[in-house]
C-alpha cells in the first residue's frame, strides 16, 4: 500500500488538552476497531504520536481508507500554534519521504462525509496556511494562549 492523500481529523475532546494516542486507541477498540485508526496523532502540547504504519490501511474515513493516512489533531474547534507548527512539520516529512502523494492532495474529513463537520476546518484554509506559511489563513482555529 503506498498512501495517495492525507485527511485530516480532529479528536471531538475539550481544546488546548492533549489526550494520549493510547486513549483514542481505546476508543476506536470500542468502536470495534483492531487497532487505532489513524495513522498519527498531534497533540495541542505539539507532541506527535504515531498510530498504524504509513504502508497500512488506516480506519478514519468510512469507504475512503485505501492509500488515505488519517491525521487527528486533538481538540474540537481552535487548535495551538503548537499543534499548527507540528502538523507543518509532519507534513513537510511526510512530502518528503512518500513522494507519490501530490502536494495538493490533503483533505477535510468532511469532504468525503458530508454529515460529518470534522475536524471544524476549512481545507482551503489549511492548504492556503501550508503552501504559502500564511498564518492569517488559520488565525481563526487558533486556541488564544
Ligand atoms: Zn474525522
Amino acid at each position: 500500500l503506498k498512501p495517495d492523500k492525507i485527511t485530516i481529523h480532529c479528536s471531538d475532546s475539550p481544546d488546548g488538552r492533549d489526550v494520549p494516542a493510547s486513549e483514542i486507541e481505546r476508543w476506536h477498540i470500542a468502536r470495534g476497531f483492531r487497532a487505532i485508526g489513524y495513522h498519527a496523532v498531534i497533540q495541542p502540547s505539539g507532541k506527535i504520536e504515531y498510530g498504524r504504519k504509513l504502508n497500512e490501511i488506516g480506519a478514519h474515513v468510512k469507504g475512503h481508507n485505501t492509500n488515505n493516512l488519517g491525521i487527528c489533531l486533538v481538540g474540537r474547534r481552535k487548535f495551538t500554534h503548537k499543534q499548527f507548527e507540528a502538523l507543518r512539520m509532519f507534513l513537510d516529512n511526510i512530502f518528503t519521504s512518500e513522494p507519490q502523494i501530490p502536494q495538493w492532495a490533503m483533505f477535510c474529513h468532511h469532504e468525503f462525509d458530508p454529515g460529518k463537520t470534522c475536524p471544524n476546518m476549512e481545507i482551503k484554509r489549511i492548504l492556503r496556511w501550508y503552501w504559502t506559511g500564511d498564518t492569517s489563513a488559520i488565525d481563526i482555529y487558533l486556541l488564544a494562549s
